[in-house]
């Protein structure tokens, strides 16, 4: 996962991006880089850590320019170092281009070969780089031709900001996993990954670039172009669930409205006694609301979270994500104490973090704890993007739900149906991808790495 964004034309472009990738930081808190054109001049600044860690003032001051393409990288392909920052700077034939991709392509060791047997020299271990040797090696004149043919070589899913030039473009792939919407503010025109960065800068929201749709954004205006074959939606519906974030409206609806509506769901299917309803905050805490109207069972605030601490997944390794789960809540013992909680979950990955809050609960008096998760299990890794590398790690692949359940130390464990998913939706189903949950993949990778990974 990552955020990306992007502005042209506007005098404070540097500053937008930045506060722009502020809104977008809940998609990748690993680095932080934004890349300015003034001119002939390319000002680039991206190093590890948080927005506002990797920029202050002057940085920003000497980003200068008006086209700005801001990038927050939350690792999937590719390890967590310097080098695998982004936007993605090189100087090819055709110019500066500059690169902040979304997504993940899963077609990437056969380019890389490809791309390698033509003398390409690659730098970083990301799957992005590979679109700016793409285009660098394309050999059509046109920069339209060059774009339309570097794309249509990916498969996968990406949703991009580029910088050619002084030309900032905008892409979504055909099946259109991953967000991306246009917005305006003065003169200018808005790139973001969720709107919440649109409303942070004062930008109005125009629309979603569509599937399959390529946007160029010279001084003078915006010409948009579909050159690829149509073909069916995959909107990733774990956005819904837990990515984006609730002030946003991805795939054209509210993020919000949504998870109360799979809370309210799970309350209509898996009904029982309860004092209070609670959730595991933040990211559960929109199903709970939903449950909780739904059930009429009164909504507490079982714990509080430390707001001065990261999301416990970003940092890759096990040792540190143990050390934070830990460190973020503190439960409320008045609120706890005797009682029957109903302690509700966006998802369940890997069971940790669900374990160690339902062992907390328990020390702070909780009588019986029945656990609810607003999405099925999750069985199958993701290649889009998300971050379930593998199936072993992930433990309703493994294992049936009373495992999970016993694993996990709740009194009752049950997860919202894929029906009831599906049903809480704001699109028809048609338009997701679902394969988290079904293993049904709309695209399957061609390489052997992806498909080592499906068996493990
Ligand atoms: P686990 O079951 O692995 O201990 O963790 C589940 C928790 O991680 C849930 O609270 C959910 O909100 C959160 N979560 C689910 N998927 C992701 C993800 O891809 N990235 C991050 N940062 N957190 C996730
Ligand atoms: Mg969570």
């Amino acid at each position: 996962m990552c955020g990306i964004f992007g502005i042209y034309p506007h005098k404070d472009a540097a500053h937008l991006a930045c506060l722009g990738l502020y809104a977008l930081q809940h998609r990748g808190e690993e680095s932080s880089g934004i890349i300015t054109r003034n001119g002939k001049k390319v000002h680039l600044h991206k190093a590890l850590g948080l927005v506002s860690d990797v920029f202050d003032e002057k940085i920003i001051r000497s980003l200068r320019g008006e086209l700005a393409v801001g990038h927050v990288r939350y690792s999937t392909t590719g390890s967590s170092n310097i080098k695998n920052t982004q936007p993605f700077y090189v100087r090819a034939k055709i110019g500066d281009i500059a690169i902040a991709h979304n997504g993940n392509l899963i077609n990437t060791l056969s380019l890389h070969r490809e791309l390698e047997n033509k003398g390409a020299l690659f730098q970083t271990s990301m799957d992005s780089e590979i679109i700016a040797h793409l285009l660098a090696h394309s050999q059509n004149k046109d920069f339209k031709d060059t774009i339309i043919w570097s794309l249509s070589k990916l498969e996968g899913a990406y949703s991009l900001v580029l910088m050619l030039n002084d030309i900032l473009i905008g892409a979504r792939d055909s099946f259109g996993w991953r967000p991306l919407c246009l917005g305006k503010l003065d003169e200018a025109y808005v790139l973001a990954s969720e709107t919440c960065a649109l409303d942070l800068i004062g930008a109005k929201y125009i629309r979603d670039i569509q599937p399959g749709e390529i946007v160029f954004i010279k001084k003078d205006g915006l010409e948009s172009i579909k050159p690829f074959k149509k073909t069916h939606h995959a909107f990733c519906i774990f956005e819904y669930i837990y990515f984006a974030r609730p002030d946003s409206n991805i795939f054209e609806h509210n993020v919000y409205m949504t998870r109360k509506r799979l809370g309210a769901q799970l309350a209509i299917e898996f009904p029982v006694e309860a004092d209070l309803v609670m959730p595991i905050p933040d990211s559960g805490t929109y199903a709970a609301l939903g449950f909780s109207e739904a059930s009429k069972i009164p909504f507490e605030y079982g714990m509080i979270r430390n707001h001065y601490i990261g999301r416990t997944f970003i940092q890759p390794s096990q040792v540190l994500r143990d050390f934070h789960v830990r460190i973020k809540l503190n439960p409320l013992k008045e609120v706890l104490d005797g009682k029957r909680v109903m302690l509700i979950e966006d998802s369940i990955v890997r069971g940790t973090t669900s374990r160690i809050r339902v062992k907390t609960l328990r020390l702070a008096g909780a009588k019986l704890i029945h656990m609810r998760v607003s999405c099925p299990p999750l069985k199958f890794p993701c290649f889009y993007g998300i971050d379930f590398p593998t199936k072993k790690e992930l433990i309703a692949s493994k294992h049936d739900i009373e495992w999970v359940r016993d694993f996990i130390g709740a009194d009752s464990l049950e997860y919202l149906s894929l029906e009831g998913m599906l049903n809480s939706m704001p699109l028809p189903k048609e338009h997701f991808c679902t394969a988290c949950f079904t293993g049904d993949y709309p695209a399957t990778p061609s390489s052997r790495v992806s498909k080592t990974i499906l068996e493990k």
